[in-house]
């Protein structure tokens, strides 16, 4: 019922030519990949006109990493929804652990942000995770539970329009997966809560080191809906095996 997502995250890598290889080669290779699964790119703001170019007409998707919570106005540096949307993005990553972390985006901030998103007709993928030490002190849901907590006030028509992406900070960039139980039983947890919030069907993504070799397992688990995919996503033989995992 629900079709499977896998988003690649690119992070602050990537260059007019890096990119233009990797994404002749996801669209020469893709397959059928794309019939059970939606396959997204979310590159930086300077290269959305590049996959603009380079995907449309393809089964392949693009979105960004992140945007500012105003609609236009004195904000020097800023990138607006609009402005997404004029590059043919439909994505829009908000909340990562890397915005919240080193650019002190807090759960007020991402809430103003997925609303300017969807008031833009993007789809927010909202990140969430706890930290190693969180972890490791068993505050997981809790942790998943305050940062989610002001969007589950959204209205349910609204709500059923997000992504959700469960990144455990110590799986991100570290190669240290979480395993694909640990991974369910998040996202078991924040099914709950969208249960209770009348949008039970929103797709829940896992991200934190997947790989070709880790992707199929983690899909296996009734509520791993997709993954959101670093460093994997930079090379094209790994993000297309993922997708077609
Ligand atoms: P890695 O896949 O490199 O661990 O990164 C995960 C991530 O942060 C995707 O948003």
């Amino acid at each position: 019922t629900k079709k499977r997502l896998v988003m690649g995250n690119w992070k602050m890598h990537g260059s007019l030519d890096q990119n233009a290889q990797l994404l002749n080669q996801l669209i020469a290779d893709l397959g059928n990949a794309h019939s059970q699964t939606d396959i997204v790119v979310c590159a930086p703001h300077p290269y959305l006109a590049q996959l603009q170019q380079l995907l449309s007409g393809s089964p392949i998707q693009w979105g960004a990493q992140n945007m500012s919570e105003h609609e236009a106005g004195a904000f020097t540096g800023e990138v607006s929804a609009t402005m997404l949307k004029d590059f043919g993005c439909q994505w829009v990553l908000l909340g990562h652990s890397e915005r919240r972390a080193l650019y002190g985006e807090t759960d007020t901030l991402v809430l103003a942000k997925t609303q300017a998103a969807l008031q833009a007709g993007l789809t927010p993928v909202v990140c969430v995770g706890e930290t190693e030490a969180e972890h490791e002190q068993n505050q997981t849901q809790s942790v998943i539970l305050q940062q989610l907590q002001q969007l589950l006030e959204l209205s349910p028509d609204l709500l059923r329009r997000l992504v959700i992406a469960y990144e455990p900070v110590w799986a991100i960039g570290t190669g240290k997966s979480a395993s694909p139980e640990q991974a369910q039983s998040v996202h078991a947890y924040i099914r709950g809560l969208l249960q209770q919030a009348e949008a039970p069907n929103v797709r829940i993504l896992y991200g934190g080191s997947v790989n070709p070799t880790n992707a199929a397992d983690l899909f296996k688990m009734p509520d791993i809906d997709g993954a959101l995919v670093g460093g994997a996503s930079l090379k094209a033989n790994d993000f297309l095996s993922i997708a077609a995992a």
